[in-house]
């Protein structure tokens, strides 16, 4: 038997209600906020998300899904979402339209990591970018969204954290403070900070091996470092969080796995998820759009795991699938009239059920009662005689007639007077 590949899950007919409760919620918000939908390709080139994501990420570095196409050029399968909305973003010239311009997205990503709870090799983001606005009431905005949508889900035990990584002059002042600071720790750190040491000092700080938090918790921090603007940003961004009600805390070790980053940079975790607890992520993207060869272009987004946030949602979320009539033909002439029927209601609208197996009016009723369908159409040939079927509350037990002839108008007032 050929199984399917290791971290690479199906979603089941039972977990879809919970799968379309989080993407339609979070659809809903995201329009609220006047984001559209853009849908970019799964795959793209592979320069796209070197460039983009940055080289000695531990995406780029062993995570991405690389293979070379038939003539010959390196393709693969997207690792996140921004890398394709600002490709798209550029190649269809959208910055020549009015700004700002406000995205998002939801679909399949693929990383190679060793897969366990809440780390798969192919999972699901909801993301959001928005271009155009250096403002910081604009990283608040994606923020609230991000808040608000997760706070609907009612995911327990949520905490944002937010961090400001400044400039990329700031930065450059920072690294060489940071990294004397780490050769001095190097025998403390585990083998993938001491190689990032020189290539990318500050992913050591967010590293979750626990002796590389202890050596690095008296590391200079880059707070200490920043411009006035970068502070002025900052300061604004949490002022704005302030006033539209989001908690948040401070996290100076917060730097995200992806380059690209700079100012305002976010996390939501929660405690109720174990080992893997961020939710969601995001920041400030100010360079990206030029990087990839676009003008100069402004910009903060976000993603969230919808994995792990299917892994929040109770188990009992009732999300009503069932369908409502079951119709119950049988007979020579009842069979035929039931399947008639049951074209005739579908077609209407009404969510109808049978089982062709089933050949008795016995065995009928059992097929209804286990797939819980809230009422029966009965049609044997006695009904097909007088021309009045036989419609079954299967709670009450309560029967009623209704006629063939005028089936649909009946049983749509049945169903709505329920
Ligand atoms: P983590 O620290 O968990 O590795 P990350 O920094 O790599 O996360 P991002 O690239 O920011 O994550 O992606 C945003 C969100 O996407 C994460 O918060 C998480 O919910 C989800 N996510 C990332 N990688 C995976 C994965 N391999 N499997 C399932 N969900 C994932
Ligand atoms: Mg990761």
């Amino acid at each position: 038997m050929i199984k399917g590949i290791k971290g690479v899950k199906d979603i089941l007919p039972e977990e879809t209600p919970r799968w379309r409760l989080i993407e339609e919620t979070a659809r809903r918000w995201a329009l609220a906020y006047g984001f559209h939908e853009i849908r970019v390709p799964i795959f793209e080139v592979t320069a796209l998300f070197a460039r983009s994501i940055g080289a000695s990420t531990d995406i780029v570095e062993k995570e991405m899904y690389t293979f070379q196409d038939r003539d010959g050029s390196s393709l693969t399968l997207r690792p996140e979402g921004t890398a394709g909305t600002v490709r798209a973003y550029i190649e269809h010239n959208r910055a020549a339209d009015p700004l700002p311009q406000k995205y998002f997205y939801t679909g399949p990503m693929f990383r190679h990591e060793r897969p366990q709870a809440g780390r798969l090799r192919q999972f699901h983001q909801f993301g959001v970018e928005s271009f155009g606005t250096a403002d910081p009431r604009a990283d608040v905005e994606v923020i609230a969204l991000l808040w608000r949508l997760l706070s609907d889900l009612k995911l327990p035990a949520l905490t944002l954290e937010i961090n400001n990584l400044g400039y990329a002059a700031d930065r450059d002042a920072y690294r060489p403070q940071l990294v004397a600071y780490l050769k001095q720790q190097e025998e403390h750190l585990c083998g993938n900070c001491r190689r990032r040491i020189e290539a990318n000092p500050l992913r050591v700080l967010d590293c979750k091996v626990p002796t590389c938090r202890v050596a690095t918790d008296s590391a200079p921090r880059l707070a200490d470092s920043l411009s006035d603007k970068a502070r002025a940003h900052f300061g604004s961004v949490l002022t704005g969080l302030d006033t539209v009600g989001i908690p948040y805390s401070l996290n100076h070790r917060l730097v995200r796995g992806l380059d690209y980053y700079g100012l305002t940079t976010f996390e939501v975790t929660s405690t109720s998820l174990g080992a893997q607890n961020a939710v969601g992520a995001g920041g400030r993207y100010d360079s990206l759009v030029e990087t990839l060869g676009g003008p100069m272009t402004p910009a903060v987004g976000f993603a969230v795991g919808l994995e792990r946030m299917a892994m929040m949602l109770p188990e009992t979320l009732s999300v009503s699938g069932a369908a409502t009539v079951y119709v119950a033909g049988f007979g020579d002439r009842g069979s035929p009239a039931g399947f008639s029927a049951l074209e005739e209601l579908r077609v209407a609208g009404i969510r109808a059920v049978t089982d062709f197996r089933s050949a008795s009016l016995k065995s009928h009723l059992r097929q209804a009662d286990r797939l819980g369908c809230k009422f029966t159409l009965i049609i044997g040939d006695d009904e097909v005689t007088t021309g009045l079927a036989t419609f079954r509350n299967m709670d009450t037990k309560v029967q009623q007639e209704v006629s063939l002839v005028t089936l649909i108008s009946q049983v749509s007032a049945l169903l709505q007077s329920s």
